[in-house]
Protein backbone atom coordinates (compact mmCIF):
# COMPACT_ATOMS: atom_id res chain seq x y z
CA UNK A 1 0.00 0.00 0.00
CA UNK A 2 1.02 3.74 -0.72
CA UNK A 3 1.90 5.50 2.22
CA UNK A 4 -0.48 8.39 2.36
CA UNK A 5 0.27 11.79 0.81
CA UNK A 6 3.36 9.67 -0.92
CA UNK A 7 4.08 10.96 -4.72
CA UNK A 8 6.03 8.93 -7.43
CA UNK A 9 6.88 9.39 -10.86
CA UNK A 10 8.35 6.47 -13.02
CA UNK A 11 11.18 6.51 -15.60
CA UNK A 12 10.69 5.12 -18.80
CA UNK A 13 13.70 4.02 -20.59
CA UNK A 14 13.18 3.93 -24.35
CA UNK A 15 16.18 5.08 -25.67
CA UNK A 16 18.10 1.85 -26.35
CA UNK A 17 19.03 1.00 -29.67
CA UNK A 18 18.42 -2.43 -29.63
CA UNK A 19 21.12 -3.80 -31.84
CA UNK A 20 20.67 -7.48 -30.49
CA UNK A 21 17.59 -7.07 -32.84
CA UNK A 22 19.13 -6.71 -36.02
CA UNK A 23 16.57 -4.66 -36.95
CA UNK A 24 16.07 -0.57 -38.48
CA UNK A 25 13.39 -0.19 -36.19
CA UNK A 26 14.25 0.43 -32.62
CA UNK A 27 12.63 -2.25 -30.19
CA UNK A 28 10.69 -0.68 -28.20
CA UNK A 29 8.31 0.54 -31.64
CA UNK A 30 8.04 -3.02 -32.90
CA UNK A 31 4.56 -4.36 -32.37
CA UNK A 32 3.20 -6.84 -30.04
CA UNK A 33 0.10 -8.10 -31.25
CA UNK A 34 -1.15 -4.47 -32.95
CA UNK A 35 0.59 -1.97 -30.38
CA UNK A 36 4.36 -0.88 -29.56
CA UNK A 37 6.15 -2.78 -27.01
CA UNK A 38 6.12 0.29 -24.84
CA UNK A 39 2.55 0.97 -25.31
CA UNK A 40 2.25 -1.54 -23.02
CA UNK A 41 4.25 -0.91 -19.59
CA UNK A 42 2.72 2.78 -20.19
CA UNK A 43 -0.76 1.53 -20.48
CA UNK A 44 -0.23 -0.24 -16.76
CA UNK A 45 1.78 2.64 -15.30
CA UNK A 46 -1.47 5.47 -16.67
CA UNK A 47 -3.71 3.24 -14.68
CA UNK A 48 -1.70 3.01 -11.56
CA UNK A 49 -1.16 5.06 -8.54
CA UNK A 50 1.87 6.54 -10.06
CA UNK A 51 1.28 10.15 -10.57
CA UNK A 52 3.67 10.85 -13.88
CA UNK A 53 5.64 9.38 -16.22
CA UNK A 54 9.01 10.96 -17.54
CA UNK A 55 9.67 8.93 -20.90
CA UNK A 56 13.43 8.87 -21.99
CA UNK A 57 13.63 8.23 -26.12
CA UNK A 58 16.41 8.07 -28.24
CA UNK A 59 18.00 11.01 -30.48
CA UNK A 60 15.39 12.67 -32.55
CA UNK A 61 12.48 10.47 -31.29
CA UNK A 62 11.12 12.90 -29.11
CA UNK A 63 8.10 14.24 -31.58
CA UNK A 64 7.63 10.65 -32.82
CA UNK A 65 6.95 9.18 -30.00
CA UNK A 66 4.75 12.20 -28.84
CA UNK A 67 2.86 11.66 -31.75
CA UNK A 68 2.44 7.90 -32.07
CA UNK A 69 2.35 6.58 -28.65
CA UNK A 70 1.55 9.52 -25.88
CA UNK A 71 -1.15 11.05 -28.10
CA UNK A 72 -2.14 8.40 -29.75
CA UNK A 73 -2.64 6.33 -26.69
CA UNK A 74 -3.87 9.21 -24.49
CA UNK A 75 -1.18 8.88 -21.67
CA UNK A 76 -1.87 12.14 -19.41
CA UNK A 77 0.46 10.79 -16.96
CA UNK A 78 3.59 11.44 -19.30
CA UNK A 79 4.45 14.65 -18.33
CA UNK A 80 7.81 14.83 -20.12
CA UNK A 81 9.79 13.04 -22.96
CA UNK A 82 13.16 13.55 -23.27
CA UNK A 83 16.33 11.93 -25.19
CA UNK A 84 18.70 9.57 -23.82
CA UNK A 85 21.96 8.81 -23.54
CA UNK A 86 24.94 6.46 -24.93
CA UNK A 87 24.38 4.10 -22.22
CA UNK A 88 21.49 3.15 -19.70
CA UNK A 89 22.48 4.79 -17.33
CA UNK A 90 23.15 8.26 -19.15
CA UNK A 91 19.53 7.59 -19.85
CA UNK A 92 18.45 7.33 -16.41
CA UNK A 93 20.15 10.28 -15.16
CA UNK A 94 18.61 12.06 -18.01
CA UNK A 95 15.14 11.30 -16.68
CA UNK A 96 16.08 11.94 -13.50
CA UNK A 97 16.70 15.71 -14.36
CA UNK A 98 13.53 15.67 -15.89
CA UNK A 99 11.78 14.89 -12.25
CA UNK A 100 11.05 18.41 -10.59
CA UNK A 101 10.13 16.45 -6.95
CA UNK A 102 8.79 13.42 -5.54
CA UNK A 103 8.83 10.44 -2.87
CA UNK A 104 9.66 7.58 -4.99
CA UNK A 105 11.28 7.64 -8.23
CA UNK A 106 10.13 4.11 -10.41
CA UNK A 107 13.03 3.43 -13.19
CA UNK A 108 11.42 0.73 -15.71
CA UNK A 109 12.56 -0.92 -19.05
CA UNK A 110 10.29 0.35 -21.64
CA UNK A 111 11.29 -2.84 -23.25
CA UNK A 112 9.52 -4.72 -20.76
CA UNK A 113 5.92 -4.80 -21.49
CA UNK A 114 4.19 -7.36 -18.96
CA UNK A 115 4.16 -5.52 -15.75
CA UNK A 116 1.07 -5.53 -13.63
CA UNK A 117 -0.55 -3.58 -10.93
CA UNK A 118 0.89 -5.79 -7.85
CA UNK A 119 4.20 -6.03 -9.08
CA UNK A 120 4.20 -2.10 -8.83
CA UNK A 121 2.32 -2.46 -5.24
CA UNK A 122 5.16 -4.76 -3.78
CA UNK A 123 7.66 -2.54 -5.40
CA UNK A 124 6.73 0.29 -3.82
CA UNK A 125 5.75 -1.29 -0.67
CA UNK A 126 9.43 -2.65 -0.56
CA UNK A 127 10.61 0.37 -1.38
CA UNK A 128 9.15 2.70 1.69
CA UNK A 129 10.60 -0.03 4.05
CA UNK A 130 13.92 0.28 2.63
CA UNK A 131 14.49 2.69 0.07
CA UNK A 132 15.73 0.63 -3.00
CA UNK A 133 13.38 -2.11 -3.75
CA UNK A 134 13.68 -4.49 -7.27
CA UNK A 135 11.50 -6.91 -8.76
CA UNK A 136 13.04 -10.00 -9.69
CA UNK A 137 12.72 -13.93 -9.73
CA UNK A 138 14.54 -16.76 -8.42
CA UNK A 139 16.68 -18.44 -11.51
CA UNK A 140 15.12 -21.78 -12.66
CA UNK A 141 18.66 -22.54 -14.04
CA UNK A 142 22.05 -23.57 -12.13
CA UNK A 143 24.28 -20.47 -13.10
CA UNK A 144 27.91 -21.15 -13.65
CA UNK A 145 30.40 -18.00 -13.27
CA UNK A 146 33.40 -18.72 -15.99
CA UNK A 147 36.91 -17.20 -16.33
CA UNK A 148 38.30 -15.36 -19.92
CA UNK A 149 38.42 -19.40 -21.69
CA UNK A 150 34.48 -19.72 -20.60
CA UNK A 151 35.98 -22.29 -18.23
CA UNK A 152 33.59 -22.70 -15.19
CA UNK A 153 35.12 -21.06 -12.45
CA UNK A 154 32.08 -20.97 -9.58
CA UNK A 155 28.39 -22.43 -9.11
CA UNK A 156 26.25 -19.87 -6.80
CA UNK A 157 23.71 -21.87 -5.20
CA UNK A 158 20.88 -21.75 -7.09
CA UNK A 159 18.23 -21.08 -4.41
CA UNK A 160 20.41 -17.45 -3.91
CA UNK A 161 20.52 -16.46 -7.30
CA UNK A 162 17.81 -14.32 -8.75
CA UNK A 163 17.85 -12.62 -12.08
CA UNK A 164 16.82 -8.70 -11.83
CA UNK A 165 14.02 -7.35 -13.71
CA UNK A 166 12.21 -3.79 -13.43
CA UNK A 167 10.84 -2.01 -11.95
CA UNK A 168 13.29 -0.92 -9.56
CA UNK A 169 12.08 1.47 -7.04
CA UNK A 170 14.21 3.95 -4.91
CA UNK A 171 13.62 7.10 -2.83
CA UNK A 172 14.21 9.94 -4.98
CA UNK A 173 16.49 11.60 -3.54
CA UNK A 174 18.42 8.70 -2.64
CA UNK A 175 18.75 7.76 -6.25
CA UNK A 176 19.49 11.35 -7.32
CA UNK A 177 22.38 11.49 -4.77
CA UNK A 178 23.49 7.63 -6.13
CA UNK A 179 23.66 9.13 -10.03
CA UNK A 180 25.60 12.62 -8.89
CA UNK A 181 28.17 10.76 -7.77
CA UNK A 182 28.74 8.04 -10.36
CA UNK A 183 29.04 10.24 -13.43
CA UNK A 184 32.71 10.96 -13.78
CA UNK A 185 33.46 7.74 -12.64
CA UNK A 186 34.29 4.31 -14.99
CA UNK A 187 30.71 2.88 -15.19
CA UNK A 188 31.12 0.42 -18.21
CA UNK A 189 30.23 -2.46 -15.35
CA UNK A 190 26.87 -0.54 -14.43
CA UNK A 191 23.81 -2.04 -15.98
CA UNK A 192 21.03 -1.00 -13.70
CA UNK A 193 20.20 1.31 -11.27
CA UNK A 194 19.96 -0.78 -8.12
CA UNK A 195 24.20 -1.46 -8.69
CA UNK A 196 24.60 2.13 -8.58
CA UNK A 197 23.14 2.90 -5.09
CA UNK A 198 24.50 -0.10 -4.18
CA UNK A 199 27.97 1.12 -5.08
CA UNK A 200 27.27 4.91 -4.15
CA UNK A 201 25.40 5.04 -1.35
CA UNK A 202 25.90 1.81 0.16
CA UNK A 203 22.72 0.65 0.06
CA UNK A 204 21.56 -3.33 -0.63
CA UNK A 205 17.75 -3.52 -2.65
CA UNK A 206 15.23 -5.38 -1.18
CA UNK A 207 13.93 -7.89 -3.89
CA UNK A 208 10.38 -8.66 -4.11
CA UNK A 209 8.77 -10.99 -6.67
CA UNK A 210 8.22 -9.63 -10.41
CA UNK A 211 7.33 -12.50 -12.90
CA UNK A 212 8.76 -14.88 -15.44
CA UNK A 213 6.80 -12.75 -17.98
CA UNK A 214 7.89 -10.01 -16.81
CA UNK A 215 10.42 -10.33 -19.94
CA UNK A 216 12.64 -8.19 -21.64
CA UNK A 217 11.90 -7.85 -25.20
CA UNK A 218 15.69 -8.09 -26.43
CA UNK A 219 16.30 -10.16 -29.67
CA UNK A 220 13.48 -11.62 -32.58
CA UNK A 221 12.62 -14.40 -30.21
CA UNK A 222 11.18 -12.46 -27.20
CA UNK A 223 8.40 -10.97 -29.65
CA UNK A 224 7.07 -14.44 -30.49
CA UNK A 225 7.25 -15.28 -26.74
CA UNK A 226 5.70 -11.66 -25.96
CA UNK A 227 2.59 -12.91 -28.59
CA UNK A 228 2.17 -16.17 -26.68
CA UNK A 229 2.15 -14.35 -22.70
CA UNK A 230 -0.21 -11.61 -24.31
CA UNK A 231 -2.54 -14.02 -25.85
CA UNK A 232 -2.53 -15.79 -21.99
CA UNK A 233 -2.75 -13.27 -20.32
CA UNK A 234 -4.95 -10.46 -21.99
CA UNK A 235 -7.31 -9.96 -18.98
CA UNK A 236 -3.96 -8.80 -17.34
CA UNK A 237 -1.91 -7.09 -19.19
CA UNK A 238 -4.08 -4.98 -20.99
CA UNK A 239 -6.28 -3.31 -18.55
CA UNK A 240 -7.15 -0.40 -20.81
CA UNK A 241 -8.89 2.73 -20.69
CA UNK A 242 -8.78 1.89 -24.29
CA UNK A 243 -8.86 -2.27 -24.93
O1 LIG B 1 20.11 -2.48 -23.42
P1 LIG B 1 19.14 -3.05 -22.43
O2 LIG B 1 18.32 -4.14 -23.04
O3 LIG B 1 19.69 -3.39 -21.11
O4 LIG B 1 18.11 -1.88 -22.18
C1 LIG B 1 17.16 -1.90 -21.15
C2 LIG B 1 16.26 -0.69 -21.29
O5 LIG B 1 17.03 0.51 -21.20
C3 LIG B 1 15.51 -0.64 -22.63
O6 LIG B 1 14.16 -0.28 -22.38
C4 LIG B 1 16.26 0.42 -23.40
O7 LIG B 1 15.43 1.15 -24.31
C5 LIG B 1 16.78 1.35 -22.30
N1 LIG B 1 18.02 2.05 -22.65
C6 LIG B 1 18.02 3.43 -22.67
N2 LIG B 1 19.17 4.11 -23.02
C7 LIG B 1 20.28 3.45 -23.36
C8 LIG B 1 20.29 2.03 -23.34
C9 LIG B 1 19.15 1.36 -22.98
O8 LIG B 1 17.00 4.06 -22.38
N3 LIG B 1 21.35 4.14 -23.73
Amino acid sequence: MRDKGVKCAAIVLAAGQGKRMNTDIHKQYLLIKDKPVLYYALNTIECSFIDEIILVVGKGEISYCEEKIVKRYHFHKVVKIVEGGKERYHSVKEGLKAIQNCDYVFVHDGARPFIDLPMLERALEGAQKYQACIVGMPVKDTIRIVDDYNIGKDTPRRDRVWMMQTPQVFSFTLLKEAYEKIMNRDCSYITDDAMVVEAMKGIRPKLVMGAYTNIKITTRDDLMIAEGILAQHSEITLPSHLD
